[in-house]
Parts: C-alpha cells; structure tokens; sequence
C-alpha cells in the first residue's frame, strides 16, 4: 500500500509547479550491456508528454539523499505504468538504484519535468547524443506522426546497448550507432563524425541534442556551424564526464 512521499518532495514540487507521488518498483531488468528498464507503478500524470522526465529521489553512498532526473521512455495509463531506461555502466546513486531496484520498493517521485518538447512544424526530427538520451530519443520520436522522418545518431560504449524500437511505418527512420571505442566520455570526435556523414534532408528539421555536457556543446557548434539555427535545436547536458550531478538531478555549468 502506497503512503505519501517525503514532505521535501511536496515542498519541491509546489516550487517546480509539478506533482509528487510516491511510486513502487515493478521491475528492473537489463536491457543491454549498460541500461536498465525500470518499471514504476505509480500516477501516470507525472509522466507528462514525450520529452519530459522524472525526478527520482535515492540515497547516495554517503546515505544523502540526492534527486536524479531520468527520462520517461513509456508509461501504460491503464494499469498505471512508468517506464525508465537507465544507464548503469558507472558508479553513481542513480545507477546504483536502478540495479539494486526490487519489486516492491517504494520512491518518490517529481513530475513531469523538462521544458523540451517537439518541434510540431519539423519536417525531420535528429536524435544525437549517448545511451542516457535513449529513452527521450524514442519516446519522442514514437509521437512523431507520418510521414514524419527520423535520424538517430547515438554512440554507445557497448554494441549491446545500440536497441532499437518500433515505430510507425509511415514514418522514414534511420539509426546510425558509433561506438566509442574507448574514447573518452567527453571526446565528441564519435558523434561529431556521425554528424559529418549525416546529409541534412530537405524542408525544416529540428536537432535534440541529450548527452554529455562537453559533447552536447560540441555538437551544437558543430550543427550551427551547418547552418542551423538555435530554435532549430534543443540541448540538454543531462550528466557530466567525472562529475556526479548536483543535488538537483543536473550537472554543473561551470567551465
Ligand atoms: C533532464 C534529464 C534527463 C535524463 N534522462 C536520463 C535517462 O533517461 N537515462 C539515464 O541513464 N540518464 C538520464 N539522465 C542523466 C542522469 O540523471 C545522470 O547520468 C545522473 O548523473 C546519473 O546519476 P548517478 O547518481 O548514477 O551518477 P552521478 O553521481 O551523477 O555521477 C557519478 C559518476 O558517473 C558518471 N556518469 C554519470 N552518468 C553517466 C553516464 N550516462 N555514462 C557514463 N558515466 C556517467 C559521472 O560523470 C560521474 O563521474 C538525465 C539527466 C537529465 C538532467
């Protein structure tokens, strides 16, 4: 039986004009060499639309508690379901949750988060960043309707982690998985290669750029310096190479 979540999680929500609900983990399974699904069961309203997140609250290793933001990748309204995909290569409170994660835990969440939506005038969505974007990249792209075109470029540290998921057949869709290779987690050259042998398609696109921090700058350059506009694109630095995320579930800005 659910109870309430934790007084701060209600205070911060009012001040982040979202909801807090407590939620009780379904499942955690692997999904690939580095992501987990996490299933959650809880009000699906704080999932809000494709682009959104949650903001999970856990204990890290000094038995802090710290919030980590995580995007949705699915929900099923009617049995009241949440669904996350979660990267789990390194050694974080986040990741640590989602691999120790047992049916029945109990966690408060904030929702829905996040301020980038899609682009409704786009002729063509780009998807480009690492395995953390994934579940926003499909969840979006999955709202697109036909005969709407997709792009995915995404690099991943393991070929195992280069999933796939459905999507309308109307829909002109082409993945494009790099991997790293060893490279470092802020060394853009794999992606900024990837976007090199993207060709821009015809009529207005729209680029999302969810990732690494230094990597999701490079990448905006990159695409600016192709002739992009900034409305035409929408970056999210959603985790930073040997830095944890603040407390608030974002990395720090500074340079
Ligand atoms: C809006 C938003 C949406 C997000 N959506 C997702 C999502 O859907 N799935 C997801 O997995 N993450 C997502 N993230 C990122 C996730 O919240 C962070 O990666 C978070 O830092 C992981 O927390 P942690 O406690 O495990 O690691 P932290 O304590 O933050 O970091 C510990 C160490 O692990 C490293 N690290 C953190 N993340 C990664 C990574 N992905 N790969 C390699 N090393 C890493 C850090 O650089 C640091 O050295 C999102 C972030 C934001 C802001």
């Amino acid at each position: 039986m659910l109870s309430a979540p934790d007084a701060t999680s209600i205070e911060l929500a009012k001040r982040l004009n979202a909801q807090a609900r407590l939620f009780e983990v379904v499942t955690s399974s692997p999904l690939g060499a580095s992501l987990r699904e996490v299933v959650l069961r809880g009000d699906p309203a704080l999932a809000g639309v494709p682009g959104n997140d949650v903001m999970v609250r856990l204990v890290d290793a000094k038995g802090k508690y710290v919030r980590r933001r995580y995007s949705v990748r699915s929900i099923d309204e009617a049995q009241g379901l949440v669904t996350l995909w979660v990267v789990t290569s390194h050694e974080g409170a986040g990741a640590r949750w989602a691999r120790e994660a047992t049916p029945g835990d109990q966690v408060d969440l904030i929702g829905p988060r996040g301020k980038i939506n899609l682009d409704s005038l786009a002729d063509w969505n780009l998807f480009v960043g690492d395995t953390s974007g994934l579940a926003s990249f499909y969840r979006m792209a999955q709202s697109i309707e036909k005969p709407g075109r997709v792009v995915f470029i995404v690099e991943v540290d393991d070929i195992n982690d280069a999933l796939t998921a459905p999507f309308d057949e109307g829909l002109g869709v082409t993945g494009i998985f790099v991997e790293r290779n060893g490279r470092a987690y802020d060394d853009p050259t794999g992606l900024l290669g990837g976007l090199a042998a993207f060709e821009m398609p015809a009529g207005l696109g729209h680029a999302y750029l969810f990732g690494e921090f230094h990597v999701v700058r490079a990448l905006g350059v990159a695409l600016s310096d192709r002739g992009m506009t900034q409305e035409q694109q929408s970056h999210k630095a959603f985790w930073r190479a040997g830095r944890h995320n603040a407390e608030h579930g974002e990395p720090e800005k500074d340079l």
